[in-house]
């Protein structure tokens, strides 16, 4: 969602700014544009349209010359798609240029006011505000007028602003949106994801919520944003540009699925305990005394998030015997929410910078409670501002449909459950069989990879329905509603989860050969319903796709009717909805690409969504 780049240094910044632009395509965007300074009095330079940044490259005039500049992939939230409301902005003399990820949330106060004032407000973002209180600022340094217009508005900003008076450099700012700060050799660059910086530096530093900083070829300073001086020292980051390249792989989806196996080792290495059949889960920062006095567990996540946090919740009540549940981060807040002293909150997120996530888990702190993060980024706001948690170790995820990461951060839940679990009543031989199970995890998902061929024909004919339905029970209904999600974000197929057991409460009556089921069965305690709810389906001529164990006999189901079985190879039954759940990845994958769809780029989607 929405992105920053932005250089100061000895190249021509244009062609460094598009190339920082392209690399964050994937994180769903409706127009580009850039903004060149070209010396006290030119002016600012600034060209931006709807489209994608190979539109805004091909229309770019030939004077675009300037070393220092700044570049926006717009997300909109106010106003439209268009030429007019796409970043850049700019005050009415051409002299201040602005690029904001986020939302300024007292911009229809402001507006009036400036009108008043005789400025005329040409675009329908609230972005532009900034560009004019930042033109008519007083004050004599750039960082001290960015500070000034800072402090008049409200809400959340990623800022990167460029001005003529001030040539050398580029002021950026953090609240609640990412800003990076990456150090070359003599030039410096800005991002507000690592992508757009690591083919030329790895050397970077994160921005906290509420500083400023002054970026010149030389270096950058740090403030708060009371401009006093902090602190913010750039790290070497352990990353590889390879990991930011599809390389010979059709899409990053498909790269990120093939990746499941060594991510999944990854998660668990050093993590497990044989010996006392538990885990090692030191970032939780809780002794076993803490642990048990946890009498009650509740996650929070959007999205996929969300569902792998109810898959999680439910192996935590059945493994720890402990009440859990998940909900929606995004509503959590504005209920009010009762904070006990005693639960667990957890929060996860891949990025770690969701906004709705994040906004929980301050509100959880505010009123004391104790959160931890199931989070992919290191140092990522979310991972900062919990009391601990459990990396996922997944490396850096690309595609906007998450695929290592969620079955990550299941494994991280099912390390949580077992922790949990041991520290109560669960036994040291039920502990020694999951670890044994969660050891497997790596070649199970190896073979149900193996098998996308075989998936990607289910999906050919799938692809072709306008209408599904996902079903699954307990825990194998979290595993269809993350399965309904993806094919929607990705094929934008309609496809509805529902629990098995609602079947005749309603779905039933839109089953017809022209609405598929894709049902998730595994051989467990409830098989036999399951299996039963398939041929009152088939008598309704319904085309079922039955994502199973190859243990499961699904009965005399009519000889002539439409049934497709995918098999998952047999786990630990409280691990099976991980395992489920790849298949559910691979058919959304395979759907989106028959269709001749981009599976990395799905429509008005964002990899993180970091407004609300
Ligand atoms: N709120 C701003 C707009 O609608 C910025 C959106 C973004 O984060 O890209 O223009």
């Amino acid at each position: 969602m929405c992105g920053i780049v932005a250089y100061v240094g000895s190249q021509q910044a244009a062609p460094l700014l598009l190339e920082g632009l392209s690399r964050l395509e994937h994180r769903g965007y409706d127009s580009a544009g850039l903004a060149v300074l070209s010396g006290t009095s030119a002016g600012v330079r600034t060209a931006k349209r709807a489209g994608r940044v190979r539109d805004l490259a091909a229309a770019l005039p030939k004077r675009f010359g300037g070393k220092v500049g700044i570049g926006h992939t717009r997300w909109a939230t106010h106003g439209p798609a268009n030429d007019v409301n796409a970043h850049p902005h700019t005050d009415a003399d051409g002299r201040v240029a602005v690029v904001h990820n986020g939302i300024i949330d007292n911009a229809a106060a402001l507006r009036p006011e400036l009108a008043d004032a005789g400025v005329e407000l040409v675009s329908d973002t609230d972005t532009e505000v900034l560009a004019h209180l930042v033109a008519r600022s007083d004050a004599d340094t750039l960082e001290a007028k960015v500070a000034e217009a800072l402090g008049r508005v409200d809400g959340t900003w990623g800022l990167a602003v460029v001005h003529a008076d001030f040539p050398d450099r580029v002021v950026v700012a953090r609240n609640g949106s990412p800003i990076l700060v990456g150090v070359g050799s003599n030039e410096m660059y800005v991002a507000s994801d690592l992508a757009a910086l690591v083919r030329h530096t790895t050397t970077v530093a994160h921005l906290e919520d509420g500083e400023i900083a002054t970026v010149t070829t030389g270096g950058f300073t740090t403030y708060r944003d009371d401009l006093t001086a902090v602190r913010r020292p750039a790290h070497e980051l352990d990353v590889d540009a390879a990991d930011f390249d599809p390389g010979e792989h059709e899409s990053f989806m498909l790269k990120e699925m093939l990746e499941l196996p060594e991510a999944a080792e990854h998660v668990l290495r050093g993590r497990l305990d044989e010996r006392f059949g538990t885990s090692h889960l030191g970032g939780l920062n809780m002794d076993a005394r803490d642990t048990r006095d946890i009498s009650r567990v509740r996650v929070l996540g959007c999205g996929s998030a969300y569902y792998v946090g109810q898959m999680g919740a439910s192996m935590i009540e059945e493994l720890a015997r402990i009440p859990a549940e998940a909900e929606p981060a995004s509503e959590f807040r504005y209920r009010n929410p009762v904070i006990e002293p005693d639960t667990l909150y957890v929060a996860v997120s891949q990025s770690g910078e969701t906004l709705d996530t994040l906004l929980a888990v301050q509100e959880i702190r505010r009123k004391g409670g104790r959160v931890i993060g199931l989070v992919n980024v290191v140092g990522s706001a979310i991972a900062r501002e919990v009391d601990g948690g459990i990396y996922l170790h997944a490396g850096p995820e690309v595609a906007v449909a998450s695929t290592k990461a969620l079955t990550n951060t299941f494994l991280a839940f099912a390390m949580l459950a077992l922790q949990l679990g041991r520290v109560r009543d669960l036994s040291i031989a039920d502990g020694k069989r999951l670890i044994a199970g969660l050891q497997s995890v790596p070649s199970h998902l190896e073979k149900i990879l193996a098998g996308s061929d075989e998936v990607a024909e289910v999906a050919q004919v799938l692809a072709q329905a306008e209408s599904l339905f996902f079903i699954g029970r307990v825990r194998g209904y979290p595993v269809a509603r993350e399965g309904a999600q993806k094919l929607k974000e990705i094929s934008y197929r309609h496809a509805e989860a529902y629990p098995t057991s609602e079947l005749k409460h309603g779905p039933l009556a839109l089953i017809s050969p022209e609405v598929p089921t894709v049902a998730v069965v595994p051989d467990d305690e409830l098989v036999e319903r399951n299996v039963g709810a398939l041929h009152e389906i088939a008598a309704r001529g319904g085309p079922l796709v039955v994502v199973t164990h190859d243990t499961v006999d699904l009965g005399g189901l009519p000889r002539d009717h439409d049934v497709r079985r995918i098999d998952v190879p047999r786990c630990e039954r409280e691990l099976d909805p991980i395992l489920l759940t790849v298949p559910l990845q691979l058919l959304a994958y395979h759907a989106s690409v028959a269709l001749g769809l981009d599976p990395d780029k799905p429509r008005n989607l964002a990899k993180s969504v970091t407004v609300e």
